[in-house]
């Protein structure tokens, strides 16, 4: 395992653990996000590592899907992710070095005396946790070939403490850390073994994660100090405990609220991925009141002391209104790019690029600027909705004639001028501009809603909107 060669030493590593059971969620994201910016801000490592030790629930389709919601983000890493799985060797050869060493101690206890030992705990109303019965006894006493499992030798006097970057100094008596299974009967090495190994030969200098894991740092570090004490090299990393996402009920974060994959932000929603980070570090995160980050901007203000210690909250309204900004921001060809498949096979990129400028002006995501761009590509006879053909009464079918007569005279066709026209022809005909308008949208658009009237004007060209209106005027 490539751990820190001395030339690394003193940069930051960060590195993103999912367990892969499920989609990249809101709150996997963000600490990814956290992670990633906390690496580059400082100029150091970010890495990633699937955590697939739980054979049961972990997928491949769950794999697939994690590293495609981190590259959808932007989120690149320096090297290859790291498979837990396939270093339970490693894991193993630490659990004995502990056991040599003293740190570490083997218990015979079964499962049935063990399920006897917490049934009395639960009746005393004591914690249920393993009460250290072979911590100091002579493995000798269990007759040969009793299956066992390791044991870690937690520190029984005293507290451990832990700077948090975010939380700040959090204090447990070591009397209430247990003596938990390092190796399990068969071998196998436990979930809370993996991650420190892993993270001590990555190099991790920052461990930066959700505080649901906040009892776990308790846990992993007395490892941490052994291996340090057996060997040396083991810095303590630092840990930064984010607080979790709520909905916007306050609730844990559900389904509905956005404990979906990151994916579906994007093909449900139509969200882009830079709204998405910018969305993701402001929930958490903060510099001043600044809402809106470019990803350079995040790169450059990222660091932990903006971490909030209170629980942040799901607003999908704001995660809109922040995609609206986004996308005019845009570049419109991108945009175009990424709006053709909706709107269908073989759309022209050129024109939706041209029209981006006016679409992105109204579009809260990328549905809408689907949505708002249709009419560029619809077929004649256009199809219309029923709104736009009630526009296109006796009376609305006339006012096109006259739109359409004064229109064919017109040489430059601008907006400009095309609106100069238009009003002209408005006035002389006593009749305030939507009245023209409204009808020239229904055949230009077959919708009541669409951008400005002369720039769908522009957008279409001379010869299709002269076409578009014929075909309804009277
Ligand atoms: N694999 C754990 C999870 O997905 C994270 C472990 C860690 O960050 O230490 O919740």
């Amino acid at each position: 395992m490539a751990s820190d060669s001395g030339q690394d030493r003193g940069k930051v590593v960060t590195r993103f653990a999912p367990s892969p059971t499920g989609y990249l969620h809101l709150g996997g994201a963000r600490t990814a996000l956290f992670n990633w910016l906390f690496a580059r801000h400082h100029g150091g490592k970010a890495l990633l590592r699937i955590e697939d030790t739980d054979h049961k629930r972990s997928t491949q389709d769950a794999i697939d899907k994690i590293l495609e919601g981190l590259d959808w983000l932007g989120l690149d890493y320096d090297q290859p992710p790291v498979f837990q799985s396939q270093r339970a060797d490693r894991h193993r050869e630490v659990a004995l070095a502990l056991l040599e060493a003293g740190h570490a101690y083997k218990c015979f206890a079964t499962t049935e005396e063990l399920e006897a030992m917490r049934a009395e705990q639960r009746a005393n109303k004591q914690p249920q946790r393993y009460d250290g019965r072979w911590r100091d006894r002579d493995p000798a006493d269990a007759p040969d070939g009793t299956p066992f499992v390791v044991r870690l030798k937690t520190p029984i006097e005293g507290e451990t403490v832990i700077k948090d970057a975010v939380q700040g100094e959090v204090r447990v008596a070591n009397a209430e850390i247990d003596d938990y299974v390092l190796l399990r009967a068969d071998g196998t090495p436990t979930y809370m073994l993996a991650v420190v190994v892993d993270d001590h030969d990555m190099g991790c200098t920052h461990i930066i994660r959700g505080d649901d894991h906040l009892n776990n740092a308790f846990r992993q570090l007395p490892i941490i100090k052994a291996m340090d004490q057996i060997e040396g090299g083991w810095p303590e990393p630092v840990y930064a405990h984010a607080p979790l996402i709520h909905g916007q009920d306050g609730a844990k974060l559900s389904k509905r609220h956005g404990a979906v994959g990151v994916e579906a932000y994007r093909d449900e929603l139509g969200v882009l991925p830079e709204a998405l980070f910018n969305y993701l570090i402001r929930l958490g995160w903060g510099h001043g009141d600044k809402e809106e980050f470019t990803r350079q901007e995040a790169i450059e203000l990222f660091d932990l002391d903006g971490v909030g210690k209170s629980a942040s909250r799901f607003d999908l309204k704001k995660l809109l209104n922040l995609n609206g900004h986004h996308i005019r921001e845009a570049d419109d060809e991108r945009l175009a790019r990424l709006v053709a498949p909706e709107i269908g096979v073989g759309t022209d990129i050129a024109l939706l690029a041209k029209a981006m400028p006016v679409l992105k002006m109204r579009a809260k995501d990328t549905h809408e600027l689907a949505e708002g761009a249709a009419f560029l590509f619809k077929q004649r006879p256009l199809e219309m909705s029923e709104k736009a053909s009630s526009l296109l009464d006796d009376e609305g079918r006339q006012r096109l004639k006259l739109v359409s007569e004064r229109l064919k005279s017109e040489n430059s066709w601008t907006i400009e001028a095309l609106e100069a026209t238009t009003k002209a022809l408005s006035e002389e005909l006593e009749l305030g501009l939507g009245k023209l308008a409204q009808p020239m949208r229904a055949a230009l658009t077959g919708t009541t809603t669409s951008p400005g009237i002369f720039d769908v004007l522009v957008l279409l060209g001379r010869e299709e909107s002269l076409a578009r209106i014929d075909a309804q005027a009277a």
